[in-house]
């Protein structure tokens, strides 16, 4: 039995099948390292493996507040801080019913091995809740996060661990998490990333995973000797951060973006999108897509009760490139048929984990050029660690400078991505590339560390 089989029998067997989707994570990491781990005694000599998977520590907390009706309200926080080897913990906090303790490992342990291949001075953590802000006040939303960062904020600080947004937490939940963190320990610290630009948020922040993402598609599809994205139907999922700005970079170089979706439907605008309207609709209104007709009466809204069987109406779409960019699991192995069958030639993961293994086994077997989440989307965490760079020098780039370095960072990315696939025999892969590259950072680390 080699090595990674060794490792993953491992894993079936204990804690870490607890929850699929974190296993689902390990085992693609484990499967694409397997070479590493033949090839180089020292990872399993240091049992780098075993000591990786397991969070330094998870934080769990009781979060109680009052609603607008002084109903005592009671949700679970949690912070996983997975490795800091090479850097403070760092990663988003994510605000959604769904979120548990299995789903934050998950995203953690993406995290560790996203922020190594940045190049950053960064290590790996998730945090959130289960509480839902959708259909509360801002009133509602501010009690929430004052009550959780009072639990939160003796874990976290500038050189310790700085958590930034995710789904659910955007500036505005930034801003009363900052607001309540300087009211508890009186400082005035780069603790969070993602502020608001007033009080030490980096320009740029809001559209770094987005645009990120696009400029990453454009590097692997210049390194793949394919078209760019000039003149080419695009689609997109999710109408939330990383989505809208995915859908602005695209229409900013030309490219045409037909369709977003949220958690109730899709829009399909075949003349390409509206994004002043969307990003009015979905980050200043918050409400439902399909107010998009009022004014677009020509486009097309699919409330997710009539999508296909066991896929999405969005991949049934034809595109030259697919940027999946809501949530993990939301591109099934039906949908990359679909894509397929339809001439996709690229798709890139702006969301973590959107892809099931299935889907990505599909992609790979037919060469679709396939931009896994952790080297794609991590533009955001690229400008976060620009933002404590600024935040501890007092300082303030502009919008140029930090979009510069992003495309810089991306590209780069993108290339050490290629060539590590190459180097060990997968060229073209860039999963195996992004997984080893950025593992082989980390264990490095690691064992310099010693135990
Ligand atoms: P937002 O909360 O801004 O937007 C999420 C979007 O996805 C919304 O349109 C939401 O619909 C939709 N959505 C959420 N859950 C589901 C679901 N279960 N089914 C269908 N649609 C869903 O989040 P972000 O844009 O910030 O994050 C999107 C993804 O990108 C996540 O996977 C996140 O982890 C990842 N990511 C984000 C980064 C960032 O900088 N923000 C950085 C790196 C990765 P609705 O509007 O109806 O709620």
């Amino acid at each position: 039995m080699s090595i990674a089989e060794t490792e993953i029998e491992k894993l079936e067997n204990g804690d870490c099948n607890e929850n699929n989707v974190f296993f689902q994570a390990l085992e693609e990491v484990i499967r694409s390292i397997a070479p590493l781990l033949e090839s180089d005694p020292k990872y399993k000599k240091y049992a780098v493996l075993e000591r990786l998977v397991v969070p330094d520590r998870v934080i769990k907390f009781k979060v109680t507040w009052f609603d607008d009706n002084q109903n005592v309200k009671v949700n679970t926080g949690y912070r996983v801080q997975f490795n800091n080897s090479l850097g403070p913990y760092k990663g988003g906090l994510r605000f959604h019913p769904s979120v548990n303790e299995g789903i934050l490992k998950f995203l953690g342990f993406e995290q560790i091995l996203k922020n190594a291949l940045t190049g950053l001075p960064i290590g790996g953590a998730k945090g959130g809740s289960d509480f839902d802000p959708k259909g509360k006040s801002d009133f509602e939303v501010m009690k929430f996060c004052a009550a959780f960062m009072t639990a939160l904020h003796q874990y976290i600080g500038p050189r310790i661990d700085i958590p930034a947004g995710d789904i659910g937490v955007g500036g505005r939940e930034i801003g009363f998490l900052f607001g309540e963190y300087k009211k508890i320990t009186l400082k005035y610290d780069g603790v969070l990333t993602g502020k608001p630009f007033m009080f030490g948020g980096s320009l740029m922040r809001p559209e770094a995973t987005g645009y990120g993402a696009i400029y990453f598609t454009e590097k692997m599809l210049e390194i793949e000797n394919k078209e760019p994205l000039d003149g080419k139907i695009c689609t997109v999922s999710g109408a939330g951060n990383v989505a809208l700005h995915a859908i602005e970079k695209l229409l900013q170089i030309g490219a045409i973006p037909v369709t977003c979706t949220d958690s109730q439907g899709m829009i399909y605008d075949e003349r390409g999108l509206d994004i002043l309207l969307l990003k009015d609709l979905k980050l200043e209104k918050r409400a439902s897509l399909e107010a998009y007709l009022k004014t677009h009466p020509d486009a097309k809204y699919i409330p997710i009760s009539e999508y296909p069987e066991g896929g999405h109406a969005v991949w049934n779409i034809p595109c030259y490139a697919a940027f999946p960019c809501a949530t993990q699991n939301e591109l099934t192995e039906i949908d990359a048929k679909n894509l397929i069958a339809n001439g996709c030639v690229s798709v890139t993961e702006g969301a973590n984990m959107p892809s099931t293994p299935e889907a990505i086994e599909l992609f790979l077997s037919q060469k679709i050029c396939f931009a896994p989440a952790k080297a794609a989307n991590a533009g955001g965490v690229a400008v976060s660690e620009f933002e404590m760079s600024q935040n501890a020098s007092m300082q303030k780039w502009s919008f140029e400078k930090v979009d510069k370095k992003l495309k810089i960072t991306m590209r780069r990315i993108c290339t050490s991505v290629a060539l590590t696939a190459k180097d060990y025999g997968v060229e073209g892969n860039y999963v195996d590339g992004a997984n080893i590259a950025g593992f082989k950072k980390v264990a490095d680390a690691m064992i310099a560390e010693g135990i």
